[in-house]
């Protein structure tokens, strides 16, 4: 079988050029207003949506400031049991669910990292378990809404704990890789692939307690829904239908998360432990809080489109990143029944141009957001607060793929500037 190749001439770039692309790109000083800002608008967005029906609460006078402020919840026992049980839980499974051992992407120096692939077992496992506990009446299927507060305080808690961990067990380790800034390499993270044996901080954090855990607060939040208003709207059952079925195909193709950005390039801080735990779950399920108030229906053509959209965008964004995959485990598979058109790199490897990839370098990112825009729109157009989650995701992907971006360029040089110039689009094909 025939491929079609183009190949452009480029030096390998080193790894110290790779580090200052990857920099480039980084937070910058801007890893003091992230820390500062975000726990806040977490518990803001979330007293928005328990007070004030998902309005913007603006206040007025240092009296109404502090009356907001007072608002945040401090630890509960309940919180803190169930913190650590999710938390202890989660990493059992981790540990000892069945699943197969997978070998990671190559590291810098050539050797590749085991990954334990359970997440489809635990995640069916926990979700079980939870209704099996609601049924038996052990716990209420209302707690994670009622306790969301509490639970936001000590899942924060446990992030900085946890990342002061990381940064020390950073600093002790031979594998580290710091800039010396102190408050930086705390936030950005002080190590690669943070590990005990063979437990991966960083696939855990990404992959199970958050994700599972934003599943569950919409169901709570559905369970809620029906015990204020006797009824769970439509538009609810779309967002909890739309979201666990993203962090259902998930975990149906976790293998994929070993070749996201993340996993290969991010070092494991605060910045990603605090996204992982608590904004994931907590902002993500956003427009599920809104609609809590807001139980009214969509027109019928509404309910269509909207269910249209996260369709359209799911096939975009699960058909974009297994074409990838196959591709990278072998590069006869055929593309839309055509053979890969793909660029031979100097470093040894293929970029992929045809199908998906050559419409746009980061079409996964546009199928995303596809979905995104529909979770959105379940909750109407007559407040903003519920598209947060768009504004928010479209600006992590611009940035993202900016450093992405950079970091191939450094990469692949030449080879780079050849794929950007057969696919001039970045997401959006013809317009970014
Ligand atoms: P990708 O999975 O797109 O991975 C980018 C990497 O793929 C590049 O660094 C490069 O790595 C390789 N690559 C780039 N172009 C090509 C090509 N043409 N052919 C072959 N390989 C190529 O990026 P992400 O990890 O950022 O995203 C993965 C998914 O996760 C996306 O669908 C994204 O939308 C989603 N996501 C979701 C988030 C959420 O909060 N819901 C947050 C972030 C991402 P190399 O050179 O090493 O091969």
């Amino acid at each position: 079988m025939s491929q079609r190749e183009v190949s452009a001439k480029s030096e390998p770039a080193t790894q110290a050029e790779l580090q200052a692309a990857m920099e480039k790109y980084e937070f910058g000083a801007a890893w003091l207003p992230i820390m500062l800002l975000l726990p806040p608008l977490v518990y803001y967005m979330w007293i928005c949506m328990t007070q004030n029906q998902g309005s913007f609460l603006v206040p007025k006078s240092v009296d109404e400031l502090t009356s907001l402020v007072k608002l945040v919840p401090a630890p509960t026992l309940a919180s803190t049991l169930f913190v650590s049980l999710w938390l202890g839980g989660q990493a059992l499974l981790q540990v000892y669910a069945p699943g197969d051992w997978v070998e990671g992407t190559p590291l810098a120096d050539g050797s590749r990292l085991p990954y334990k692939m359970n997440g489809w077992f635990s995640f069916w496992l926990t979700l079980l378990t939870m209704f099996f506990c609601c049924w038996m009446g052990w716990i209420p299927p209302t707690f994670l809404f009622d306790e969301m507060g509490p639970i936001i305080s000590t899942t924060t808690l446990f992030c900085y704990g946890l990342s002061l961990y990381l940064y020390l067990k950073g600093k002790a380790s031979s594998d580290k890789h710091m800039t010396g800034r102190v408050m930086y390499d705390y936030f950005m993270g002080s190590q690669l692939n943070p590990r005990v044996g063979r437990f991966d901080f960083k696939l855990f954090c990404e992959a199970r307690p958050g994700l599972i855990l934003w599943v569950l607060i919409n169901f709570s939040i559905a369970a809620k829904q029906w015990q204020l208003h006797h009824t769970v709207s439509t538009p609810m059952m779309l967002v909890c239908l739309f979201q666990f079925f993203y962090i259902m195909d998930y975990f149906f193709h976790e293998e994929a998360i070993l070749t996201t950005w993340d996993i290969k390039h991010e070092r494991f801080g605060w910045m990603l432990c605090f996204g992982d735990l608590v904004w994931v779950p907590f902002t993500y399920s956003l427009q599920a809080q809104y609609l809590l108030s807001h139980p009214g229906e969509l027109p019928t053509w509404a309910v269509l489109g909207i269910i249209a959209l996260n369709l359209g965008g799911y096939a975009v964004f699960r058909g974009t990143n297994i074409q990838k995959h196959h591709f990278s485990r072998n590069p006869d598979h055929l593309i839309w029944g055509k053979p890969a058109k793909f660029i031979r790199t100097a470093r040894g490897t293929k970029l992929l141009a045809s199908g998906f990839w050559g419409l746009a370098r980061h079409l996964n990112y546009c199928g995303d957001l596809m979905m995104a825009l529909a979770w959105c729109l379940c909750a109407g157009v007559s407040n903003l607060l519920p598209y947060f989650y768009i504004i928010y995701f479209t600006i992590l992907l611009i940035h993202r793929e900016r450093r992405d971006d950079a970091l191939c360029h450094a990469k692949y040089g030449a080879d780079w500037e050849e794929y950007r110039r057969q696919v001039p689009s970045r997401i959006f094909p013809g317009i970014y």
